[in-house]
């Protein structure tokens, strides 16, 4: 029986510098992202598909074009006549990277505006992924109406896996993003943070705190991830904790959170236990890590 993956949430259009004056176009997004590599770990028997909102223009076409060549279904992505897909440039100055994004009006904004279309597209999957950032792009009045629908999903069966991803400038304020993450929390079956920023806009001291603050919001598996630092979830109220593999040359920690969560889920979901499974994250996002960009090709690092 085909097992339904859906991630939602927004992809954009990335501008990375060659360094030859000019940039190459490419397409990345935090849930995309994990999308992408869930797409490559999980067998045949598992469709991974994508939800989101582009427009109906050609870098539209493009975009949809890329996901389909990844193996990502676009059947659930709406298409707006009146706007187009996200944008950022990445600069390099003196070798430190900076971004500047144009994606405040962008089609993907507009995932949850059609209530009965996202409840219909959740209804199929036996897996849903989101995280803050899809959160934090849906306008402040939808976004309850999203979680609504998570939790019926969740009610009729589904997995939910939602990364708390903390980033307060997409937020109206930092306090509206600590809600609503704790609220998407309430209605997950697993929640994905990375400590440093929970730390630093939950004031947690420790990776426990943050295993109990969403333990204690109703989430029944919190796995906290902490960069080059031990992995830390609890089973039955006992601490159990997994030292990610030491990388020696990080190039780019791009996505080092969002492979981590494929690894993970796919192999968690195929069964395996928390241990393997965390292992399996910690051995991807290691792999990421040491390449440049988001995205990178397994069969020439595996
Ligand atoms: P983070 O979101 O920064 O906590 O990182 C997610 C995952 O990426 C971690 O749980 C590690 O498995 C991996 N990771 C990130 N940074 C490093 C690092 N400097 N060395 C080794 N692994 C890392």
């Amino acid at each position: 029986m085909t097992r339904n993956f859906l991630a939602i949430g927004e992809c954009m259009v990335e501008m990375a510098p060659t360094g030859e004056g000019t940039y190459r176009l490419g397409f990345a997004g935090d849930t995309l992202n994990t999308a992408w590599y869930t797409r490559r770990l999980l067998p045949d028997g598992w469709n991974v598909s994508y939800l989101t909102g582009v427009g109906r223009d050609s870098v539209s076409d493009e975009m949809l074009t890329f996901f389909e060549g990844a193996g990502i279904g676009t059947d659930l992505i709406q298409r707006f006549d009146d706007r187009t897909v996200g944008l950022y440039i990445i600069q390099l100055t003196d070798g430190e990277r900076s971004f500047s994004y144009w994606r405040s009006d962008s089609a993907a904004r507009q995932l949850a505006r059609d209530g009965a279309r996202l409840d219909a597209a959740l209804a199929a999957a036996d897996v849903i992924y989101f995280s803050g950032i899809t959160l934090a792009i849906l306008p402040k009045e939808q976004r309850g109406g999203f979680l609504e629908a998570v939790k019926a999903a969740r009610t009729r069966g589904a997995t939910i896996a939602f990364d708390p991803n903390l980033r307060p400038r997409l937020w109206e304020a930092v306090e509206i993003m600590c809600a609503s993450v704790m609220e998407a929390a309430a209605v997950s079956d697993v929640v994905l943070p990375s400590f440093e920023d929970e730390a630093t806009y939950f004031g947690d001291a420790g990776p426990m705190e943050t295993v109990n603050r969403y333990t204690d919001a109703g989430a029944p598996l919190v796995i906290v991830k902490n960069g080059p630092g031990e992995v830390l979830w609890q089973v039955d109220g006992a601490p159990w904790t997994f030292q990610v593999p030491p990388v020696t040359e990080v190039v780019d920690t791009t996505a080092a959170g969002d492979s981590f969560n494929a690894a993970f889920l796919a192999s968690h979901l195929q069964g395996a236990d928390l241990e393997t499974s965390v292992a399996a994250g910690a051995r991807l996002a290691a792999q990421v890590i040491g390449r440049r960009g988001a995205l990178v090709d397994l069969s020439q690092t595996v």
